[in-house]
């Protein structure tokens, strides 16, 4: 294990990191946001330094982001008006640690908000994932258009065919309450079918869990893939602690 000089290291920790995947919700020590899964971890014992993989050696400028055409992102350790004073255009939510801010003063981006995968395809199927600033139905989880805080709208993941959406901020804290709900758990065979259908509850309140018709049955299947999906796209790729919900339908 190497320990880099610590003026060749831009956020002051000493160690080098090890790529990592968290069963747990960190505190990230970069963006100070909470993380699940992919990860960068410090190996030294007594050393509980983590930060989200975007958090990791962080490119410091963004040339381009879709939804904020004509702005050039530089990346600040710290904010210069101090922690607090700035909202996350993705997930709206208060700036503390590592962020983005726009050449014009004008927006700000979490590290790994910048980094949110922008579409998905789905190889077996005509559908698709967009991350939208606009949606046209209700949130899963908020049940409402809009999630806003000031000026700030935040963006939404929306299916092509605009039926399924979930704001960005939701799903952040829909991973939240699963965890504290003990419904995250690595083990799959650790939960049965009541606390599958509690795990969809929770992520999609509203929706049927028990469809009676095949029309009913193909539309959950739909809503469980989005989910499947759009967890996968914050937490990190090949994450299976949502196994429960995820083996839903294998068998
Ligand atoms: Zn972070
Ligand atoms: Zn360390
Ligand atoms: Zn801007
Ligand atoms: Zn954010
Ligand atoms: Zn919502």
């Amino acid at each position: 294990m190497s320990t880099l000089p610590e003026s060749n290291r831009f956020d002051g920790h000493q160690h080098e990191l090890n790529q990592a995947k968290s069963e747990v919700p960190f505190s990230c020590d970069g963006c100070k946001e909470l993380g699940f899964g992919s990860c960068y971890q410090c190996p030294v014992t007594n050393c509980s330094y983590i930060v989200h993989k975007e958090c990791h050696n962080p490119p410091l400028t963004l040339s381009s982001h879709q939804f904020f055409e004509g702005c050039n992102f530089q990346f600040h350790k710290e904010y210069p008006t101090g922690p607090g004073t700035r909202i996350c255009d993705v997930c709206v939510s208060d700036i503390h640690g590592f962020s983005y801010q726009c050449s014009r003063g004008k927006h700000d981006l979490h590290p790994r908000c910048a980094n949110l995968p922008p579409a998905f395809s789905l190889p077996d199927s005509d559908k698709a994932i967009y991350l939208c600033d606009e949606i046209k139905s209700r949130c899963l989880k908020c049940q409402s258009k809009r999630r806003s805080s000031g000026k700030v709208h935040g963006l939404s993941y929306v299916s092509s065919e605009g039926k399924l959406c979930y704001h960005v901020a939701c799903l952040n804290e829909a991973l939240v309450e699963n965890w504290r709900n003990g419904l995250l758990t690595p083990d799959a065979n650790a939960n049965g079918e009541s606390s599958r259908s509690l795990e969809l509850q929770s992520l999609a309140p509203n929706q049927v869990a028990r469809p009676q018709s095949s029309r009913a049955m193909r539309k959950l299947k739909w809503l469980i893939k989005f989910l499947k999906l759009v967890i996968s796209a914050l937490l990190g790729d090949h994450f299976t602690l949502f196994s429960t919900l995820f083996h839903f339908f294998q068998n």
